[in-house]
C-alpha cells in the first residue's frame, strides 16, 4: 500500500513552494553528502507520524507554450490513476484561468479526494477573495500560503485522513522489485529469471492494476517479484513517461521489501539514481544495486574495485550496500542477484537479543564515550532493538539530547560491523532512560 499525494495545476501558483515546505524536515543530512544536483519532484513527508510520498507534477513540464497544457492535462490524468489524494493548487492573485477550469473538469470526474488548496492567501484580505474557487464545484477549499506555511497544517490534517493504514505485514513471502532507468535491463533480467516457464509464473488476481506481483519459485528460492517493466503505458506527450514512470516506480518501491537498482555500466549512477536509492532509504526497504551489461566494459582486474568506490561514494552517507556487477545477456551473476536480495531481506527482518547487543555494544561504548556537552557526561545504559519491519534501535542514556550526529554515526558503523545489516537502512533512537 502507498500514499501518494500529486500537487497538480498550472505553472507558478507555488506547487514547488509548497513541495519544498512538505519535504523540507525530511530533506535529511543525506541531502548534503551526495554532492550531485538531484532535481527534487518527489520526495518523502510526515505528518503527525503518518508519512507519505509528495509528487510536484509541475517539474515534469517542459517550456515550450502549446505543448504544456496537453502535458499537464495529461499529467492531472496519469496522477488521478496513480496518485492516492491529489492537491489541485490554484493562486488567488490571479484567480481562475482557462487552464485552471480544464483542470477542475478532469477531476470533477475523478474517484480519488481532490483537494482545492487555494495559495498564496498570505493575509485575511486575501481570504475573502477565495470564494471564487468553491465555483469549480470539487467541494471545501483550503487556503494557504505556501510561503509562511499558514494553512498547511489544517490541509494536511485533512489530507491524511485518506491514507491507507500502511499494514505491517510478517511471515509472507518477500518482494522484490527492479527499478532502474529505460533500457538497462529490467524486463531483460526478469524475463532471464522466470523465462517462458509458466510453471513458475502466477501473475496474482486483483493486483494486476498497479503492477504485476510475480510469484517466483524455483531453484530453492520463492519471493514475489513486483514487476513494474512490464506495464509500459503509452503517454501522449514524450515529456510525461518519466513522469509516468516515476509514479509507477514509487508505488512498486514503497510495495516492496527489497529494491534492486539496476544501472547500465556504461551509463553508472545518475542522479535520478540515487533519488531513487534515497527514496528507498527513507521508506526503510532493502536495497542491492546492479550494474548489468558488465559484458560491455574493457576491464582488468582492478575495474571492479573502482567503479564500486565511485559508486559508494556518490551514495554516501549509506554505503553498506550490495553492489554486484552482473550482465543479463551472459546470464553472468542474475542468480547472485536474488540470493543477495533475499540475504538483504533476511538481514532486514533480523532481531538481535537484547544481551547481545549489549554484550558486544556497551564495551565499545565504553572505550569510546558520547564526547561530555557543556560539562556534562552521557551515560548510555543499555540497548534494545524495537520491533518493526526493519531495523530500529533505541539507546538508553541520561542526556539523548546532548548526542550529536557524528555519534550517532560511529554506532551505526558499529552496528553494521558487529552485525550483518548489509543493504539495510538502520534507524537509531536516543531515549531517556
Ligand atoms: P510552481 O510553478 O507552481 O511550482 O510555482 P512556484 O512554487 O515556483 O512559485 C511561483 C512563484 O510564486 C514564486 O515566485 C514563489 O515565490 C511564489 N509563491 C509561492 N507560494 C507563495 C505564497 O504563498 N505567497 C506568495 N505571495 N507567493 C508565493
Ligand atoms: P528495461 O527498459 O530496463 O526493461 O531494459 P530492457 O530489458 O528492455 O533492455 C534494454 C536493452 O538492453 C535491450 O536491447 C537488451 O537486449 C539490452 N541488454 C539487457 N541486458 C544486457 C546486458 O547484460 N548486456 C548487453 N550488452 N545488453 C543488455
Amino acid at each position: 500500500m502507498s500514499n501518494i499525494i500529486a500537487i497538480v495545476g498550472r505553472p507558478n501558483v507555488g506547487k514547488s513552494t509548497l513541495f519544498n515546505r512538505l519535504t523540507e524536515s525530511r530533506k535529511a543530512i543525506v541531502d548534503d553528502f551526495s554532492g550531485v544536483t538531484r532535481d527534487r519532484h518527489y520526495g518523502k513527508a510526515e505528518w503527525t507520524d503518518k508519512e507519505f510520498t509528495v509528487i510536484d507534477t509541475g517539474g515534469y513540464v517542459a517550456n515550450s507554450e502549446d505543448l504544456f497544457e496537453a502535458a499537464i492535462r495529461e499529467q492531472v490524468v496519469i496522477a488521478i490513476e496513480e496518485a492516492s489524494v491529489i492537491i489541485f493548487m490554484v493562486d488567488v492573485t490571479t484567480g481562475i484561468t482557462d487552464l485552471d477550469d480544464d483542470i477542475a473538469n478532469l477531476l470533477r470526474k475523478s474517484k480519488k479526494p481532490v483537494f482545492v488548496v487555494v495559495n498564496k492567501v498570505d493575509n485575511t484580505a486575501l481570504e475573502t477573495e477565495s470564494s471564487v474557487f468553491y465555483s469549480f464545484g470539487l467541494g471545501e477549499i483550503y487556503t494557504i500560503s505556501s510561503m509562511t506555511g499558514s494553512g498547511t497544517g489544517d490541509l494536511l490534517d485533512e489530507v491524511v485522513k485518506h491514507f491507507e493504514d500502511i499494514q505491517e505485514e510478517e511471515n509472507t513471502l518477500p518482494k522484490i522489485t527492479i527499478v532502474g532507468r529505460p533500457n538497462v535491463g529490467k524486463s531483460s533480467l526478469i524475463n532471464a529469471l522466470i523465462g517462458k516457464d509458466r510453471n513458475i509464473v502466477t501473475p496474482i488476481a486483483g493486483t494486476t492494476r498497479d503492477s504485476i506481483h510475480i510469484h517466483y519459485n524455483q531453484y530453492g528460492h520463492e519471493f514475489m517479484f513486483i514487476d513494474t517493466a512490464g506495464l509500459r503505458k503509452k503517454t501522449k506527450v514524450k515529456e510525461n513517461i518519466e513522469f509516468y514512470s516515476v509514479m509507477r516506480t514509487i508505488k512498486a518501491l514503497e510495495d516492496s521489501d527489497v529494491v534492486m537498482l539496476m544501472l547500465d555500466a556504461e551509463e553508472g549512477l545518475e542522479s535520478q539514481d540515487i533519488n531513487i536509492f534515497h527514496l528507498a532509504e527513507k521508506n526503510k526497504k532493502g536495497v542491492v544495486i546492479l550494474v548489468n551489461k558488465w559484458d560491455l566494459i574493457e576491464k582488468n582486474d582492478k575495474t571492479m574495485k573502482a567503479f564500486e568506490e565511485q559508486i559508494k561514494q556518490k551514495l554516501q552517507p549509506f554505503t553498506d550496500v550490495p553492489i554486484l556487477f552482473i550482465s543479463v545477456l551472459n546470464k553472468q551473476r542474475i542468480f547472485k542477484a536474488i540470493e543477495t536480495a533475499l540475504e538483504v531481506q533476511k538481514n532486514r527482518s533480523k532481531k538481535i537479543p537484547t544481551s547481545k547487543l549489549n554484550d558486544v555494544l556497551l564495551p565499545i561504548i565504553e572505550a569510546y564515550p558520547p564526547p561530555a556537552t557543556k560539562g556534562k557526561y552521557i551515560k548510555i545504559k543499555y540497548i534494545t532493538q524495537i520491533n518493526g519491519v526493519a531495523p530500529m534501535f533505541a539507546f538508553f542514556c541520561n542526556l539523548p539530547q546532548y548526542i550529536k550526529e557524528p555519534y550517532k554515526r560511529f554506532i551505526e558503523n558499529k552496528l553494521r560491523e558487529n552485525f550483518d545489516f548489509s543493504g539495510v537502512p538502520i534507524q537509531i533512537y536516543f531515549r531517556q532512560k
